[in-house]
């Protein structure tokens, strides 16, 4: 029986199993255990992954839909080159950026980096990632704050703090391997700390629990740090040498009173003291973010004010400290830096001549390919379908129709396509049924690359199985699309997943991810190996932080203090809307819009078949809901779903909380960004709720 490591594609993660196979067959799953990420531990997604893509099979040719509503099987060079005339056509009659593409963190680097490269440097469209929905905020909250996108910790920090401080983050649910990491953690006498308006899994096993009013994080935050300030509880010598901007910052927040912190966040005075006194008392704190903070419309100046509250305490760039943001999919950290959509690859902007230069002559091309200004936001290539100015558009291995916040929205686009195309594991999603040309490709257990998980460790995804015959991969895909395109010689150097890292290396010297150190053969059966990784650098330690010279990537070398005045949720309550809708993860098992859910059997047989909604229990008897009722939530975006109620009392009476994971949830949520990272705001919805009788 042959053992064959690889990495688990589900979340940021990126876990490795061991699979032992036999005659193609996997015989059994088990958690690597000297893996430094999960140390011989996996969640029930992880174990399952040798279910993937044999519950539900997809086709293994592609398809195209005939007027009557059937399909046709293709053969794939008729499907690439059909991709190919149509792309050219729709350009030809109305310009360039007439055409789009929306990716996912879920391919690998180099699938990711060989899209980026046909779809931007060649056909010229915009090409935006489903990253957009998870990770901008914390992308811009780090450029701005640090220099560059660097989140500085290693998952150990968590063993290693004694004051955990999670923000708007569930890891019992969402990162399960993050919670045996602090479950880990023999620190005597340590504080596990969650601020989230809902009493999570993860808020019921915390040492403390906030309970602040949805989407008042930044007041809190800011009053917080005025506190601290006010008692000189910072890290002045810190503060002088490695930061700058803190006078002007100390400044903005001094009206930040902690005489109207309860009365503006719900929090008390004696308890917001209590935190500040954990802080101050911490040898070393930790601040850890997720969801709850990058999904808000000021969600980008709420992940600076965590970033403000630890470099101000000089709780960063020491074991068990750091303003830490924890990503969502297993690639999200590799398409923030490799997929040239809102950046040169490595890092980098499409202004800068100095680095489109070295970026060329990494990948052995002309400057000159490289797109001149970042992609178009996600939701404005959604605007511009609807407005009619972008007719093609190509997803991969993600399904919009049930995860755009507002999806209704995204419906409507998808009619408006002359040309819609869906790469995809599944042809069964709500994205995929309604496609122009369906091409499916292989699970992750049947093809290579590399991942770069939250704590910035790039692993290998190695072929667990053989494919199919006529089966592809994203990558071959995405190559014989480009091929077809007519790109010629500009794919020197893409062949194979092996060449496009090594291109994809190479961009990368002499920037803050340089990994012109990582050996792609010698990632197979490895620890894997975090950025940076330069060239003749030996290897001490397998978890590696950054920032513990001190040296940040701005152009002064200092953490920055970046704030700014509380905006107003968009969106007001009113007696016709008096509730706020909060979302977020369900349970371990389900996955994002569940399509992957499907393909784990326990999970499939325990999670509801219909959407839910915690509701608490007062309110419920007010409006005579009784549990597992239905009830209609009307959203503010003029949009109505039914959901069986479940009522509890670990939400307050104000806010109602629903699973992702299903579509019903993403019609309520509405079409409201961050002004800087243009993530939408998932987490403060208002709602109204009435009785189905
Ligand atoms: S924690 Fe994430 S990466 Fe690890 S096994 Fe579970 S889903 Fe996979």
């Amino acid at each position: 029986m042959e053992k064959i490591q690889s990495t688990c594609n589900y979340c940021s993660l990126a876990c490795n199993f061991d699979f032992h196979v036999e005659n193609n067959e996997i015989i059994s799953v088990l958690p690597t255990k000297e893996y430094p990420v999960n140390i011989g531990f996996g969640c029930i997604k992880g174990l399952n992954l040798d279910k993937q893509s044999t519950i539900y099979k997809s086709q293994v040719k592609p398809s195209i839909k005939l007027e009557n509503g059937g399909k046709k099987i293709l053969e794939w060079n008729d499907a690439f080159e059909l991709f190919a005339s149509k792309i050219k056509t729709i350009q030809e009659k109305y310009g360039k950026e007439s055409v789009a593409c929306i990716s996912t963190g879920q391919l690998t680097l180099e699938e990711m980096s060989l899209v980026g490269h046909v779809f931007r440097n060649h056909v010229g469209g915009n090409l935006d990632g489903n990253t957009r929905l998870c990770m901008a905020t914390s992308v811009v909250a780090h450029k701005q704050s640090f220099g560059f996108d660097a989140p500085p910790y290693t998952l150990k920090d968590f063993e290693l703090s004694d004051t955990i401080v999670l923000i708007g983050a569930n890891p019992i649910v969402a990162h399960p391997i993050i919670w045996s990491r602090i479950l880990n953690n023999k620190i005597k006498n340590k504080k596990i700390i969650t601020i989230d308006p809902r009493k999570s899994e993860t808020a019921i096993h915390s040492d403390f629990w906030y309970g602040i009013k949805p989407k008042t994080d930044l007041i809190f935050l800011y009053t917080l740090a005025n506190f601290l300030i006010e008692k000189n509880w910072i890290d002045n010598n810190y503060i002088n040498s490695h930061t700058e901007n803190f006078e002007e910052f100390k400044v903005h927040i001094k009206n930040f009173s902690i005489h109207n912190v309860e009365n503006l966040t719900g929090i008390s005075k004696e308890k917001t003291i209590e935190l500040a006194e954990m802080i101050h008392n911490g040898k070393n704190v930790s601040f850890w973010w997720t969801m709850g903070v990058n999904q808000g419309y000021q969600a980008v100046r709420t992940a600076q004010a965590i970033i403000n509250l630890a470099i101000m305490t000089g709780n960063i760039g020491r074991a068990g400290t750091g303003a830490n943001s924890i990503t969502g999919q297993c690639n999200a950290m590799g398409s923030r830096l490799f997929s040239n959509s809102t950046g040169l690859y490595g890092g980098g902007d499409y202004d800068n001549l100095a680095r489109r230069e070295k970026v060329a002559k990494a990948l052995g091309v002309d400057p000159s390919i490289f797109p001149t200004k970042p992609t178009l936001p996600y939701n404005v290539i959604i605007e511009k379908i609807i407005s009619g100015e972008i007719k093609a558009l190509w997803i991969l291995c993600t399904n919009p129709r049930h995860s755009w916040s507002n999806n209704s929205q995204f419906a409507q686009a998808m009619k408006n396509l002359e040309f819609f195309v869906v790469q995809d594991l599944y042809e069964d999603t709500d994205s995929s049924k309604e496609c122009d040309l369906f091409l499916p490709v292989v699970p992750s257990i049947k093809k290579e690359g590399t991942l770069i998980n939250t704590e910035r460790r790039i692993s290998k995804m190695n072929p667990v199985l053989s494919k199919e015959k006529d089966a592809l991969s994203d990558y071959d895909v995405i190559l014989g699309i480009g091929k077809a395109l007519g790109m010629g010689s500009l794919l020197n150097g893409w062949e194979t997943p092996r060449s496009a890292f090594e291109l994809m290396k190479n961009t990368t010297e002499g920037m803050p991810c340089d990994m012109t150190g990582v050996d792609y053969d010698k990632l197979s059966n490895s620890k894997g190996i975090q950025w940076p990784f330069k060239a003749g650098e030996i290897l001490i330690n397998d978890e590696r932080r950054l920032f513990e010279n001190n040296q940040y990537y701005t152009p002064s070398g200092k953490a920055k203090f970046i704030f700014e005045d509380i905006h107003e949720n968009p969106l007001k309550f009113s007696a016709e809307f008096p509730y706020i809708l909060n979302t977020g993860r369900g349970t371990v098992g389900q996955w994002h819009t569940q399509t992957r859910t499907r393909e784990i059997p326990y999970v499939e047989e325990l999670i509801s078949k219909k959407a839910y909604i915690y509701i608490n229990t007062e309110l419920a008897k007010e409006l005579n809901i009784k549990n597992q009722e239905s009830i209609l939530v009307s959203s503010i975006n003029g949009n109505k779903a039914i959901f069986v109620a479940n009522v509890t009392n670990d939400i307050s009476k104000e806010q109602l909380y629903a699973p992702i994971h299903y579509i019903e949830t993403n019609e309520l949520t509405p079409a409201v960004y961050d002004t800087y990272s243009k993530e939408p705001s998932y987490k403060a919805t208002p709602i109204n709720i009435s009785k189905i009788i």
